[in-house]
């Protein structure tokens, strides 16, 4: 630990109790720091609060449509199912009360004070509370996430939800149009689809999930068309007004699409207003987030960044990465930093999507020879029903070493999956190794060995 500490309040001083603060705090507290962190809303961030977790939750809510159908094709007789949108608000608001409480504790036994105010950075050691208190501080760490995009420029967005207000509507969209095509417009548009409501996806672009392998992207669209959601593509909202009790979403191309609510999901915008950024000299990057270097400390030696607010890969495994990674460095004398180069991810779409590594676009731009291999099937468990869906596999393989350098899949348990993909990756597996490796039957997973 940095000597001259001791003569500041407080050793360390985080900003925001989310999954790279909480991580960053724990870890440094378990050096013998003397940690504060400073939370103006709830502890646990957008991924335990307004993101991740109840996502899921919400996703699994979705996934019984798909159960029950496939579920008479096995001979039961499903009566009277019906879903109630109150019971899953309520039940998920309980579980995410529950971890918030599991997030504090954490914190108290590890020794680190929690301050329930918003904290604002007066000069490189210095620290203001909302209630005036002025903290001093070693080193003082950022981890104050995203916010939602609100689309200020279409007028009427007030009549639009974003992701944090999903959580909390009282009562179901019968009908909701979700513009965007990123991780939570997908997402959101799949589950309202699979609790029932009427959907449309609207997108400025003409393909889904930029950034992703093409062929990902374009099963996508076929499976959320099969689930009944309509895609607009290369259209944008204009505005939005009211219509009744409804809102008319007003197309650039001329049509109106009227639904009981409408949800921008159109990117987050790093949280660095009001901060103080600018009285500590701390820089921005060009995306206005925080400028990092490979260790997160930004460009005043005392001033550390992690997470979304640094907008490098907006994971929360990341955050959490980046965060311990901080401590590691900065308390613990063990220097490390974060590769963001090989990173597992999922789109919790229904059918889910699984990547990792390169997809075949970046691997041919980045000039090597590429081998692909893939396979698209009915997964076993929709066979009875005849429910619609395909589950597709595809291996990037560099040519010259013969290593698997891109996984990407969708279908059930893709997430599930393509977490061991990417241990086989780390350890530099050759499609050889994935060979020889003996198929599991039957699975969808042994595809991924039998590919040829
Ligand atoms: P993304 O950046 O993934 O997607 C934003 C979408 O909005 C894109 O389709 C983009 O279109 C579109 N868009 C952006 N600006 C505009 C605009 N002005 N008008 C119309 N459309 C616009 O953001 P998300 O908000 O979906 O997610 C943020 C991040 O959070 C993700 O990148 C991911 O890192 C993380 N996340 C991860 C999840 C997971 O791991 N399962 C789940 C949810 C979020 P275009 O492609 O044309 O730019």
């Amino acid at each position: 630990m940095a000597e001259a500490a001791s003569t500041y309040d407080t050793d360390l001083f985080v900003i925001g109790a989310g999954s790279g603060g909480v991580r960053a705090a724990r870890i440094a507290a378990g050096y013998g720091a003397r940690v504060m962190v400073a939370e103006e809303y709830r502890v646990g961030g957008t991924c335990v609060i307004r993101g991740c977790v109840p996502k899921k939750l919400f996703v699994y809510a979705s996934r019984f449509a798909h159960e029950f159908e496939d579920a008479a094709g096995f001979g039961w007789t499903v009566e009277g199912a019906r879903f109630d949108w109150p019971t899953l608000i309520a039940n998920k608001d309980r579980e995410i009360a529950r971890l918030e409480a599991a997030y504090a504790r954490n914190l108290a036994n590890a020794g680190v004070e929690v301050v329930a105010q918003r904290a604002v950075i007066e000069d490189p050691h210095d620290v203001r509370l909302a209630d005036g208190t002025r903290v001093t501080a070693g080193t003082i760490l950022i981890a104050t996430g995203a916010r939602p995009n609100l689309g200020l420029d279409i007028p009427g967005r007030d009549l639009a939800i974003t992701s944090n207000e999903a959580f909390h509507l009282e009562s179901f969209p019968e009908s909701i149009v979700v513009q965007g095509a990123g991780y939570i417009a997908l997402e959101f548009a799949s589950l309202f689809a699979g609790l029932g409501a009427r959907v449309t996806l609207v997108h400025r672009g003409t393909s889904l999930l930029r950034g992703f392998d093409a062929e990902i992207s374009n099963r996508i669209a076929e499976e959320l068309a099969n689930a009944g959601i309509t895609l607009e593509l290369g259209v944008t909202i204009e505005a939005i007004e009211k219509a009744g009790g409804q809102r008319a979403v007003l197309l650039n191309d001329g049509r109106t699409v009227v639904a009981d609510q409408v949800m921008l999901a159109i990117g987050r915008v790093p949280n660095t207003i009001g901060l103080g950024l600018d009285a500590a000299g701390v820089h921005l990057n060009e995306a206005g987030a925080i400028a990092v270097d490979a260790a997160s400390r930004t460009n005043i030696p005392s001033i550390y960044a992690v997470g979304d607010v640094t907008d490098r890969v907006n994971l929360t495994p990341i955050a959490i990465r980046e965060g311990h990674a901080f401590a590691d460095t900065v308390f613990g004398g063990t220097p490390w930093s974060v590769d963001h180069s090989l990173i597992p991810t999922a789109v919790f779409t229904e059918p889910e999507i699984g990547v990792v590594g390169l997809t075949e676009e970046e691997a041919r731009r980045s000039g090597r020879r590429v081998d692909i291999y893939k396979t698209g099937f009915r997964p076993m468990k929709a066979t009875l029903s005849g429910r619609q869906t395909r589950v597709f596999m595809k291996l990037v393989v560099d040519h010259a070493d013969d290593r698997v350098i891109g996984v990407h899949m969708i279908g059930e348990a893709s997430a599930e999956m393509v977490q061991l993909a990417g241990v086989a990756m780390e350890a530099g597996a050759t499609k050889a190794v994935f060979d020889r490796t003996v198929a599991l039957h039957p699975s969808a997973a042994e595809e991924l060995v039998t590919l040829r």
